[in-house]
Order: C-alpha cells, then sequence, then structure tokens
C-alpha cells in the first residue's frame, strides 16, 4: 500500500503557545461587542433588533412581520367567506400525513340541507401538533383547499391534550379563505 508523507508546518514560538491567536479572538470579539453596543451589529436592521447584538428581544418583538411567504406554520381548517366548512372529509390529508398526526371522524350532511350533494362533513378533525412535522403534504394533498399551513409558530401547551388542536381550534386559527373549491359550484 502506498504512504504518503505529509510535512507538517513548522510553528514559531509565539504560534505553539497559541497567543497569536487568542489575541485575533479576543480583539475579534471586542469589535462585534462594540459595534453591537452602537446598534451597529451585522444584520440586526433586518430582525428590528434593538442593536444589543441581534437577538430578537422576544416576546415585546416578534417574527410575525419577517416571516417569508412560503414559511410554513401551524396546518389549518378553513371556512369560505359564507362561513362554510370547506372540508368534505376524504381523509385524504389524515391518509398523506407521514407522522400520522391526523385523525377525522366524518359525518354525513342531511339530505334536507342545501347542500346535501357535498354528502360529508368532519364531525372531528384534530392534528396533534407534537407529532406534526410541518411538511404541508395535507396542505399539498386536499382537493378542496380545506387545509393549509398558516403562519402561526407560537405552538404551546402545557399538556398533551393541549397540543392536539380539535376541530373548533383549526378553524379559529385557520379563519377564512375566500375563492371557488368544486364542492360550492352547483353545475359541478
Ligand atoms: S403538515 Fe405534515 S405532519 Fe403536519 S398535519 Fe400536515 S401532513 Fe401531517
Ligand atoms: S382537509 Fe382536505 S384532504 Fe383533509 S379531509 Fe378535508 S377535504 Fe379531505
Amino acid at each position: 500500500m502506498a504512504t504518503i508523507k505529509l510535512n507538517r508546518p513548522k510553528l514559531d514560538a509565539g504560534e505553539k503557545i497559541y497567543l497569536g491567536a487568542i489575541f485575533k479572538g479576543f480583539f475579534l470579539t471586542l469589535t462585534h461587542a462594540i459595534k453591537s453596543l452602537r446598534g451597529k451589529s451585522a444584520g440586526a436592521e433586518g430582525l428590528a433588533s434593538s442593536g444589543l447584538g441581534v437577538t430578537m428581544q422576544f416576546p415585546e418583538q416578534r417574527w410575525d412581520e419577517h416571516m417569508p411567504e412560503y414559511y410554513r406554520g401551524a396546518p389549518t381548517l378553513v371556512t369560505d367567506e359564507q362561513g362554510r366548512e370547506r372540508c368534505v372529509s376524504c381523509q385524504l390529508c389524515e391518509f398523506i400525513c407521514p407522522p400520522k398526526a391526523i385523525k377525522i371522524t366524518p359525518s354525513e350532511i342531511p339530505s334536507d340541507d342545501p347542500w346535501a350533494k357535498v354528502e360529508k362533513r368532519p364531525l372531528e378533525f384534530d392534528i396533534d401538533m407534537i407529532r406534526c412535522i410541518y411538511c404541508g403534504m395535507c396542505e399539498e394533498v386536499c382537493p378542496e383547499q380545506a387545509i393549509y399551513l398558516r403562519k402561526d409558530y407560537l405552538i404551546t401547551g402545557t399538556s398533551r391534550d393541549q397540543m392536539v388542536h380539535n376541530k373548533k381550534k383549526l378553524y379559529e386559527i385557520g379563519g377564512v379563505r375566500v375563492g371557488l373549491v368544486n364542492k360550492w359550484n352547483e353545475l359541478k
């Protein structure tokens, strides 16, 4: 087997005791500290930081305005502008969800309802936010544009039960989404 001989770099006395590197590190830290105290930290302006470094002063300051359009937060259910549930309880999102965070109990729409042709709506719709990995596949697969990942990122709770978003909570966070979906089209 061929061997390759590597020549170690020759270090002078200063390099051997790391003094140069230590002072260089101190100088760099001092430069950043002074910049930070003067409110000139790199990136501070973009985060609306107080100037004391780039740390956002949470909770007085929030990420909300700085979220990029593509940010994927909590998955939610949405209604249309007339308060109708878009979800038809097809359970595609429940099937596709990788960590099995979604649990749906479908129910029928009564035959005397003007929208009985829609057939189903969710009786219960739970998303376990401890399991959810914010992948967005439920949004991708939904044929009725009924489930969306909103920008909410403050998902907290003091028990496992509180971390399960039920149908009421999902609609609360989701709100209204305007735009035609097929199930409300009388001609289809
Ligand atoms: S975002 Fe992904 S993990 Fe979360 S509920 Fe939707 S499909 Fe499941
Ligand atoms: S949210 Fe969409 S994919 Fe999930 S059950 Fe309702 S209609 Fe089907």
